[in-house]
């Protein structure tokens, strides 16, 4: 499908299948966000305390040109430490052990589950700005199916975390094809970008779509068709 938009889409193809391997356990990335996480080349980042990302916030409001001590900033620092804990909780959590509980009971269903129009908001990499959009998650089983509010807890796990459209794509398409193994999966996401509407070329109104398909979706025209017949 076609891509316009943020500069950052030059990625490989296999973006998602390197950040997702990487994943260990839930109570690893727990730990990670509590004492910090050793980068790709192996140095460990530690993570900064609560009051020093609240002396961050204080020197931003300062060179933004405001008093961050007057009344009505004073408690801002700490109000914006707690809305990043909540834009950026998917750090916290493990999207593949989401997907591992699974029903087989299923009398041989074999066709197209589709989960469509999964509302989410992330924020890019590039700016820290706001990616609003909406996500249309289908796979085919391959003797099991998950819960569908699990498909809906990936996207979510994937958005809240400092992203590109396009790897967070990739991401939640090759956890779904490596957890569930199904016949194929399908991906697409459309979504406005707050660093292009809001600031920078101004273009309100667009929205930009990416998509990644894998085993069905990829190889059989028809399938894929079926797909993107349900996305709107
Ligand atoms: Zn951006």
């Amino acid at each position: 499908m076609a891509k316009n938009g943020d500069p950052g889409g030059q990625r490989p193809r296999n973006e998602g299948v390197r950040a997702t391997k990487g994943t260990t356990t839930a109570r690893a990335k727990v730990e990670r966000l509590r004492s910090g996480f050793l980068n790709k080349e192996g140095v460990t980042l530690t993570r900064p305390s609560r009051a020093e990302a609240e002396a961050a916030f204080r020197t931003i409001i300062r060179w933004a040109g405001d008093d961050p001590e007057r009344d009505g900033l004073h408690e801002t620092p700490s109000r914006v430490a707690r809305a990043f804990e909540e834009w950026f909780k998917g750090y916290a959590d493990d999207p593949e052990a989401i997907l591992k509980k699974t029903f087989e009971e299923i009398e041989g269903y074999d066709e197209m589950i589709v989960l469509r129009g999964i509302r989410f908001e992330s924020y890019c990499e590039h700016h820290m700005a706001p990616i609003i959009g909406k996500a249309w998650v289908g796979y085919i089983p391959n003797g099991r199916v998950v819960g569908i509010s699990k498909l809906a807890r990936v996207v979510e796990i994937y958005a809240k975390r400092l992203q590109i459209q396009e790897k967070m794509t990739a991401q939640i398409a090759n956890t779904i094809q490596q957890v569930l193994q199904p016949q194929g999966v399908g991906v697409v996401l459309k979504a406005e970008h707050h660093c292009m509407t809001t600031r920078g070329v101004h273009k309100h109104g667009t929205d930009m779509v990416t998509s990644r398909m894998l085993g069905a979706f990829r190889d059989n025209a028809s399938t894929r068709q079926e797909f993107l017949s349900m996305v709107e």
